[in-house]
């Protein structure tokens, strides 16, 4: 093995790092900083798949399930060349505090498969998913562990998951367990208003900041990184307040444009050539003028790690609403904060997607299906309080945004952990 691998950045060493300081802070409990600072369920299955040439091809997913306290664990899958071990337990965890903050009852997992999708045909992606779904068996389950899109997943691939999962449960319970998944196709139970939620409550966010800041969104210039769900929600939303999307970047470059690009134009481009290069008008621009543009707000929607020594000092902005989990690693968050450039964490920023996912299981248990507009206000009620309740924790400890909302977080939790105390 080659050292760089070995050198890897850990992504879970961040959350460790970052946990570690809000529970100094905050003096948490010993015995649950000992519980949270491990996670519950590490399940890793390598499963065979035919492909479409006949041959036969071993893939490795990966569940990992951090903690289940406050209710069922839940999170993401996603199709990633990239996705290891190190990568789900710190997204898993991450999960735990983002539920935490907007005070919905679920715990916290995550999981995927290391694959690069793009690379496989669509009956291929259903069998692989399908088989995923039938190797994790009963480790999910609609009260116990329930999956949603994340990276490279969609709709489609949750609708394969829950069909899967109804063929592995007894007919008569069959129709008792559609919220085995969230983030559905809305035909197959799936939510008005989740497709486009983690964008939307970046939106919200974005929104207050704005208020508390007296700063005026008609007139700001954004930059995007990663153009998938998440990104291309963000730049559409914004589009209402008549913001200038001036930059974007995704795996295949970055792309400028002065006066703005139309993100409903660029979604169909992207639909159409698979990434944001070459779209008409624009300018190609590399790495590292991008991530030095000039405009008031960045919002990283693509991978962990992007914005770290190297990159936090070329950054030329006012604020970072992190659409993606992870997007600033330690020391980068450091640079950033000497830089006094406004951050609105992760755990918060992007916890939208899994507001809604609440409401979607709701329905789904209530047997209901709710307006788009219902779902709207209601997320933005939860995540305006989640963005005021970190503000005050900032406030009160006189502390970094991050650091606020893992202490809002952790409280929650330690309550529950001292009211319940632990078996035996
Ligand atoms: N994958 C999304 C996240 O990272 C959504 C998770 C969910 O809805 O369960 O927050």
């Amino acid at each position: 093995m080659s050292v760089s691998i070995l050198k890897k950045p850990s992504v879970y060493d961040n959350v460790i790092r970052q946990f570690n300081k809000a529970a100094d802070l905050m003096t948490l409990d010993q015995s649950v900083r000992k519980i949270l600072a491990s996670t519950t369920n590490e399940i890793m299955v390598n499963f065979p798949v035919k492909m479409d040439n006949g041959c036969i091809e071993i893939f490795t997913g990966y569940r990992v399930q951090h903690n289940n306290a406050l209710g069922p664990f839940k999170g993401g899958l996603r199709y990633h060349p990239m996705v290891n071990l190190d990568e789900v337990r710190a997204l898993a965890t991450w999960m735990t505090w983002k539920s935490a903050i907007v005070n919905i009852p679920f715990g916290g997992a995550k999981g995927g498969i290391r694959l690069d999708p793009s690379k496989y045909s669509l009956s291929e992606l259903e069998r692989i998913t399908r088989r995923f779904t039938f190797a994790l068996a009963h480790n999910i389950g609609p009260e116990y562990d329930i999956p949603a899109p994340d990276v490279n997943t969609n709709p489609q691939i949750m609708a394969w998951i829950l069909d899967t999962y109804l063929s592995m449960v007894p007919p008569k319970e069959r129709q008792r367990c559609i919220h085995v998944v969230t983030g559905k196709p809305v035909e197959s139970g799936g939510s008005l208003g989740r497709n486009k939620a983690t964008g939307q409550g970046v939106v919200f966010c974005i929104e207050e900041w704005a208020k508390d800041n007296d700063f005026d969104l008609d007139s700001a210039k954004y930059i995007v990184q990663g153009f998938g769900n998440v990104g291309s929600w963000v730049a559409r939303l914004m589009k209402s307040h008549g913001a200038r999307l001036i930059a974007v970047e995704d795996v295949t470059g970055a792309i400028y444009k002065q006066d703005g690009l139309n993100p409903d134009a660029l979604c169909e481009f992207v639909r159409e050539y698979g990434g944001v290069v070459n779209f008409p008008g624009s300018e190609k621009v590399d790495h590292e003028t991008f991530m030095s543009t000039e405009a008031d707000i960045f919002i990283p929607a693509a991978l962990e790690n992007q914005i770290t020594e190297e990159t936090a000092p070329l950054l030329n902005v006012k604020l970072i609403a992190e659409g993606a989990n992870g997007p600033i690693d330690t020391i980068g968050n450091e640079i950033l904060q000497e830089r006094e450039i406004s951050v609105i964490p992760d755990i918060l920023c992007n916890a939208g997607g899994v507001m809604v996912s609440y409401f979607e299981w709701l329905q789904n248990k209530r047997s209901e299906s709710w307006e788009l507009d219902e779902v709207d206000t209601k997320l933005q009620k939860k995540i305006t309080n989640a963005y005021k309740r970190v503000k005050e924790t900032t406030e009160d400890f006189n502390t970094d945004w991050r650091t606020a909302a893992y202490i809002v977080a952790l409280s929650r939790l330690e309550v529950v952990y001292k009211e319940r105390g632990i078996f035996p």
